[in-house]
């Protein structure tokens, strides 16, 4: 349980989000000392992605060795990519095992947070009452709003419709006919989960990905013994799994390199797809790592299968049961799912965050989001931002590079609690030279010159998502805090 103190409305840490980050805030923050801190979660229970996200087939499409914390492996997971349900339970168990349940209030959602520059506090709005913290970390997640497209008509379809992050698991899909809308990450797993008992499947599919294959396969009782009891084994195998996702944002850095890999994709998809004019409507005409790298074995032969029909076009319309594509096409169906994915990085509590001026994080970013090593942003004092503007690309763990953020955060607590100071903002020119060096340097990636249009790119038209050098790079500029930055 929080503590008296925290219970008061004051502690020297608030974490808002009780995701990966969230509960790795907690853990390496009350670890490196600072044990008088709070996690406030809105929703029943900690989770994130991993708690939200129940549709059939989630998984990880980074290995699991990979994608997990460093200071604690998943012994016994079933599979080299676990699923959903193997990363919540893993989730659970690790903050049960660290502690973290004693400082977690779920069930809060912060509204508000004014920076009170007299105080040097921030003062926040809960659901739960007002409170106080010296520092604020944002651990609200940049996969947490579901997308949900404007298609005239859907409010009257007649049947279910469902977003693959809001599942509502009643729905019965057995011997129905299913609209899918979106072949991105999400529908790559979900078609080939649900074809099997739906009656017919329809895939609308505005953009063909680049698809490789996913080498998912059990992992035998004896190996998982070796890798828990065996010193040093895990730490290997993590590394190895390291050193190969490095090498798809290697290729992602030199695009030559990158088109290199489309000819594994479209073996696969030679393999699997028989019919010529499918495999066509299935190849992209960018350079893969354009857009998020996926992999999967079983979205291509699920395609190839009589009942799942693949429709080139975004939808338009809902007229009654049927759905609209853009070249006409119209397919009665019993139920919709919305595998559209999410707004990604627009962080709803970005217009309620209130710097030191009084400007909202969201006033901040009007030109484009930008932060200094996508942790501080310059006005926004004792703010630390976990998986901020540009930091990751379309193959990196996020739990390796949201762990390299904390250790610079706790290097920011504990410069602030040694030299006595109230606050710690990093100054305007130093974030504003780095972002334009991380611009000059995506120009040249696959990211920004693949040829195709992303969620990497925010409303400003600039890439305010991906890292453009290696993560080794930017775990080495994480691993100090630099007081030399700040004012
Ligand atoms: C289907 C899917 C698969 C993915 N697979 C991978 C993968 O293989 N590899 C990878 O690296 N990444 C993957 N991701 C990205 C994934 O989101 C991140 O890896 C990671 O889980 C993000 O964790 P987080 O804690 O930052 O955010 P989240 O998990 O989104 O957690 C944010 C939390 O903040 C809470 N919150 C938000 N606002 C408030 C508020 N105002 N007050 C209180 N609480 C609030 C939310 O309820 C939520 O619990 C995947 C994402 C999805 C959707």
């Amino acid at each position: 349980m929080p503590t008296a103190h925290q219970e008061a409305g004051e502690a020297q840490v608030v974490v808002v989000g009780a995701g990966f980050s969230g509960i790795g805030a907690a853990i390496q923050l009350r670890q490196a000392g600072f044990r008088d801190l709070v996690v406030l979660e809105k929703a029943g229970e900690l989770g994130g992605t991993w708690r939200d996200n129940t549709y059939p087939g989630c998984a990880c499409d980074v290995p699991s060795a990979l994608y997990c914390y460093s200071f604690t492996g998943n012994p016994g997971g079933r599979r080299v990519f676990a699923g959903q349900r193997e990363i919540c339970d893993y989730l659970r168990a690790t903050a049960c095992r660290y502690g973290v349940d004693e400082v977690l209030r779920c069930g809060v959602e912060v509204r508000r947070a004014v920076w009170d520059a007299s105080a040097g506090r921030w003062l926040l709005e809960t659901t739960d009452g007002a409170c106080t913290a010296r520092a604020l970390v944002l651990a609200t997640g940049p996969w947490h709003c579901p997308r949900w497209p404007e298609i005239p008509g859907l409010g009257s379809f007649p049947g279910p419709v469902l977003h693959t992050s809001r599942w509502n698991e009643s729905v019965e899909l057995s011997g129905r006919r299913v609209a899918v809308v979106g072949s991105g990450a999400s529908a790559i797993q979900l078609v080939p989960a649900i074809e099997a008992r739906a009656a017919a499947v329809h895939l609308f599919q505005r953009t063909p990905q680049w698809v490789l294959p996913k080498p998912d396969v059990a992992i035998p009782p004896a190996v998982n013994w070796c890798l828990s009891r065996v010193p040093g084994l895990h730490r290997a195998v993590r590394a190895g799994q390291y050193g190969m996702q490095e090498a798809f944002v290697y290729a992602f850095r030199h695009p030559p390199l990158a088109r290199l890999l489309q000819s594994a994709a479209r073996a696969q998809l030679r393999l699997a797809v028989r019919d010529r004019e499918l495999r066509r409507v299935l190849t992209p005409h960018y350079t893969m790592g354009c857009k998020r790298l996926l992999s999967s074995s079983t979205y291509f032969p699920a395609l190839a299968k009589p009942h799942v029909h693949l429709h080139p076009t975004a939808v338009v319309a809902v007229e009654g049961n049927e759905v609209v594509g853009a070249d006409g096409t119209r397919e009665a169906s019993d139920a919709i799912i919305m595998a559209t994915g999410f707004h990604i990085g627009e962080l709803p509590l970005a217009g309620r965050v209130h710097g030191g001026d009084g400007r909202t994080l969201a006033d901040a970013w009007r030109g484009g989001r930008e932060a200094y090593l996508g942790t501080m942003v310059s006005g926004f004092p004792n703010l630390f931002l976990l998986l901020g503007p540009n930091l990751l690309s379309g193959a990196t763990s996020a739990v390796t590079v949201l762990e390299a953020q904390l250790t610079y955060v706790c290097g920011a607590l504990h410069h602030l609690r040694r030299e006595g100071a109230a606050s710690l903002d990093v100054a305007p020119s130093v974030q504003a030279s780095y972002n334009s060096a991380v611009q000059k340097a995506l120009r040249t990636t696959v990211y920004n010159a693949g040829g195709c249009a992303s969620y990497y790119f925010g409303p400003g038209g600039r890439n305010d998502f991906c890292w453009p050098w290696s993560t080794g790079r930017l775990v080495r500029l994480l691993s100090r805090f630099d007081p030399a930055a700040c004012t």
